[in-house]
């Protein structure tokens, strides 16, 4: 088993997690699995297991997160992760997010946290579960601590995660801020420069102080380009010059960015949001009669109560399906055959459910091995975990040192 990262630390990274709270549905795998496939081929990418942050809404159903907890990874196996590309973990075996949601919180105010939309929101629809406490306020702090310990730069979400992506990176900005100044910054920039050679440190020097005083743009660009890619520079002495040339000391910790689908916010049988806690969901490896049957009873434009009355997509949740699963011919057909009523509702829902079945097919060949093997799962989460834990290591030394905790 390995621990080293085979990847260089020069590659943008990429990290995402899910909340092991029931099998994932096709809102998790439009809205961001997908994206993580995708991803796994180009980036050094982390996905977790975000058990933790499970316990935030089901602290009183443990039982549900332990069943869940494996079946996710199976989930993510069956959509296309691959071991070999990506790096798969469980968030409670590493102590180091943590410790560094402890450390972020210190200087984190109150109300940051208050005004994320979705702390007002969750609270609202999860009516029968007490959600005032403690930890629900802070999950998205948690969810920084979680992302910036990867120093990743890309965090593939769906649009309900956006906002804290946004917290995120001020969490980030303001640590960077008050700690980001080494004690003997200085000194270390200057070894940096020198290491680059007389000629460009004194052309830096230049394009510096022409974008410090007068916000050249052009200078700022070619600073970044030229430290980008000198081969003398570690990637912590590229950031420490960056940091020296922006005049906000080095930055300890890298501010990330959502990245979105097409779906990115993936409407469930009723048109509403599709989410597991709503019931409006389809299972990603659910049997194929009962994905059938809830798209047949899934209800349509209000206005269209005969098959005679024609009725409008816009107005209808099968039509948002259309947008995901049909190509343009399939809707050209629904649009017309709708506002006509040239076809019935149950004609319209047809293509749908082929659609998914379609979808699915290649994960259900993927997960069958690994329901065979349970063990198999376990050893790639094994593996990934310690993985992780080598870089999220490798970053609290580095806020232990900013923060002055070595005593
Ligand atoms: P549920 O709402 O079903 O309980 P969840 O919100 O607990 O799911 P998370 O682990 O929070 O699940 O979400 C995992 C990822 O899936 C997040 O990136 C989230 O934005 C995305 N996601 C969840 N539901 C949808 C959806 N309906 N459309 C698009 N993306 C979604
Ligand atoms: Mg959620």
């Amino acid at each position: 088993m390995t621990t080293a990262n085979p990847l260089t630390p020069r590659q943008e990274r990429v990290l995402s997690g899910m909340r092991p709270t029931g099998a994932l549905h096709l809102g998790h795998y439009h809205g961001a699995l997908k994206n993580w496939v995708r991803l796994q081929d180009q980036h050094e990418c982390y996905y977790f297991v975000a058990d933790w942050h499970a316990l935030t809404t089901h602290y009183e159903s443990r039982e549900v997160i332990e069943k869940n907890v494996f079946e996710m990874v199976i989930d993510w196996l069956a959509a296309g992760l691959d071991p070999e590309k990506c790096t798969m973990f469980l968030q409670s075996r590493l102590p180091e997010h943590a410790e560094l949601f402890t450390l972020l919180a210190m200087g984190t105010p109150i109300g940051w946290l208050e005004r994320v939309p979705t702390y007002k929101d969750q609270q609202e629809k999860l009516k029968d579960k007490d959600l005032s406490t403690y930890g629900f306020l802070g999950y998205p702090l948690l969810q920084a601590a979680d992302i910036l310990i990867y120093r990743a730069k890309w965090v593939p979400v769906g649009e309900d995660q956006a906002s804290h992506v946004e917290l995120t990176r001020e969490a980030a900005r303001r640590f960077n801020h008050l700690y980001g100044r080494e004690p003997d910054f200085d000194d270390r920039v200057a070894a940096n420069l020198a290491a680059l050679g007389k000629d460009s440190a004194k052309r830096l020097e230049k394009s510096r102080k022409a974008f410090q005083e007068t916000g050249d743009q052009k200078a700022f660009e070619g600073a970044m380009g030229f430290l980008a890619t000198a081969p003398a520079l570690q990637p912590r002495d590229r950031e420490r010059l960056e940091g020296w040339f922006r005049g906000t000391g080095k930055a300890v910790l890298v501010e990330p960015q959502a990245l979105l689908t097409e779906a990115s916010k993936l409407p469930g049988l009723d048109g509403a949001k599709m989410s597991k806690s709503y019931g409006n969901a389809i299972a990603i490896r659910e049997d194929a009669a009962s994905i059938t049957q809830k798209v047949k009873r899934m209800p349509t434009d209000p206005a269209r109560v005969k098959r005679t009355d024609p009725g409008d997509p816009d107005k209808c949740p099968v039509w948002q399906f259309h947008q995901v699963y049909s190509d343009a011919a399939t809707k050209a057909w629904v649009q017309q055959g709708c506002r006509s009523a040239g076809i019935g509702c149950l004609d319209c829902k047809q293509p749908v459910i082929d659609g998914i079945l379609r979808e699915q097919q290649p994960m259900l060949a993927r997960a069958e091995p690994y329901i065979a093997q349970p063990k198999v799962v376990r050893d790639i989460v094994d593996a990934g975990t310690d993985r992780a834990r080598s870089t999220a290591r490798e970053t609290m030394r580095e806020v232990r040192d900013a923060m002055g905790l070595n005593y």
